[in-house]
């Protein structure tokens, strides 16, 4: 405890968070901050993606026809959809009752994300739609149909496209998804990853005849050099995940689907039956999206959580000291360091927390230990393998207890952020690590804070 300044330390909640141990703060009240002025960025990128349907149809084979489990709530849509299925869980559910010894009232569903197509995580939203909107942006400024997806597909565009280079610092994830999209449309691009980044997804991307460039440094580090590489050169796009209002639009589209997915099955979200979203949060921007998408939804009748690793719980530390980027888990005593390698970041996005702070009903940091265990509970539950960073609100229901300032009733939503990208060898890797975990995950109790 003595690295925490003295100004902190007077806040029992970041003298929790600074000992790793799990620790959630729930907020009374935020239901009733207001929206920022973002609806419009979240229509336009809507409208985006559906305009470029037909391109993904054609682009990519397993995008051409809708699958059976999201048939029901897009009965218009005609393939080149990127969308993931939602399910319910009640053998999850059940298992987890009994490893917590304590039977939870609410439902649980899955979001999977996790099986999105083409890239197979969360950063399909964000990350697509800010390559999208640039390609956009290129076709119009050369005097092409940028509205008729067709123009992408042209030998004119692939050659323009071929002259200019995006540009991401990434842990692993967004670099796949703009690497992978980028090349798909003929853009150059260079994905800058920090240390903790998988090796198999550096070489996915080289395999995509993307640049990769590695630093020994975190994060951070890697946005900073992606930054200032892309600063001085022409006809280059950075994406900045610390601070992209484009990506944020893509995330928040995933609650217009959202809401039409629970019409299908028949799931009517109001006061009377709530929904809590559990969002696994790195830098913010995923579930920042997602979060101001589902408020403008659903209003007063959902409440979102974030979950972190609680050696990196960023967003969580911003928000609370009302420090945002200002303040990095470094400063608390943390390390930063986590096998949920999506999760690893150690300073929050710039934009996220002072715009969707208010809106956000509560933050959760638990221990890796409890995060790799979820890939286990998922398999033996319901035969799912994910990367262990989409685990981490899947416990959160069971540790709020009574504590929830949410109805404990009602849907309860855990937000599987990524896994089908992952080599067999790696998943079934995660999958024995988190079986042997299995009887730990309730373990260390949390610490929960209500104001
Ligand atoms: C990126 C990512 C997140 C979190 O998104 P942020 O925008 O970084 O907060 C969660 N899960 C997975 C698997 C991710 O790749």
């Amino acid at each position: 405890m003595s690295e925490l300044p003295d100004e902190l330390s007077t806040d029992e909640v970041i003298r929790s968070l600074a000992t790793g141990r799990p620790t959630i703060w729930v907020r009374s009240n935020p239901t009733e901050a207001a929206l920022p002025d973002l609806a419009d960025v979240m229509d336009s990128a809507a409208a985006r993606f559906d305009r470029f349907a037909p391109w993904f149809a054609e682009t990519f084979p397993e995008t051409a026809t809708i699958p059976d489990e999201l048939e029901s709530a897009f009965p218009e849509a005609r393939g080149g959809m990127i969308e993931s299925a939602l399910v319910p869980a009640p053998a999850t559910q059940q298992r987890l009752d009994g490893l917590f010894g304590s039977d939870f009232v609410g439902q649980l569903w899955l979001k999977r994300d996790d099986s999105l197509p083409v890239s197979g995580s969360i950063k399909a939203r964000g990350g697509f739609h800010e390559v999208l909107e640039f390609a956009e942006a290129v076709a119009a400024d050369r005097g092409l149909e940028a509205h008729d997806p067709a123009t992408y597909s042209s030998p004119q565009f692939r050659e323009i496209a071929a002259n200019h280079r995006i540009v991401v610092g990434s842990t692993g994830n967004l670099g796949l998804s703009i690497g992978i999209l980028s090349a798909r449309l003929g853009f150059a691009a260079s994905v800058h990853m920090s240390a903790d980044a998988r090796a198999w997804k550096k070489d996915r991307l080289r395999d995509h005849g993307v640049d990769v460039i590695e630093h020994a440094g975190d994060f951070v580090e890697a946005v900073e050099a992606g930054r200032a590489s892309a600063e001085a050169a022409e006809n280059t796009h950075f994406v900045d995940d610390e601070d992209s209002v484009s990506l944020f639009a893509g995330y928040a589209v995933a609650a217009l689907r959202l809401r039409r997915q629970f019409d299908a099955a028949g799931v009517t979200i109001d006061e009377q039956n709530p929904l809590t979203v559990y969002l696994p949060c790195g830098i913010g921007g995923g579930p920042g999206g997602v979060t101001f998408g589902l408020r403008r939804v659903f209003g007063a009748a959902v409440r979102c959580v974030f979950v972190e690793p609680s050696q990196a719980p960023a967003m969580f530390l911003g928000v609370r000291t009302g420090r945002h980027s200002d303040i990095c888990v470094q400063d608390i005593g943390l390390t930063g360091a986590t096998a949920a390698d999506g999760l690893a970041v150690a300073r929050p996005s710039r934009f996220i927390g002072p715009t969707i702070g208010p809106l956000i009903s509560g933050f959760a940091a638990l221990p890796d230990e409890v995060i790799r265990a979820g890939v286990g509970v998922l398999y033996e539950t319901e035969g799912i393998d994910v990367e262990p960073s989409a685990t981490a609100g899947l416990t959160i229901p069971w540790r709020m207890g009574d504590a929830a300032a949410a109805s404990p009733a009602g849907v309860h939503l855990v937000w599987l952020t990524g896994g089908a990208m992952v080599p067999d060898d790696e998943r079934a890797a995660y999958v024995d690590e988190g079986r042997g975990l299995l009887e730990r995950i309730g373990g260390t109790a949390s610490a929960i804070f209500v104001d």
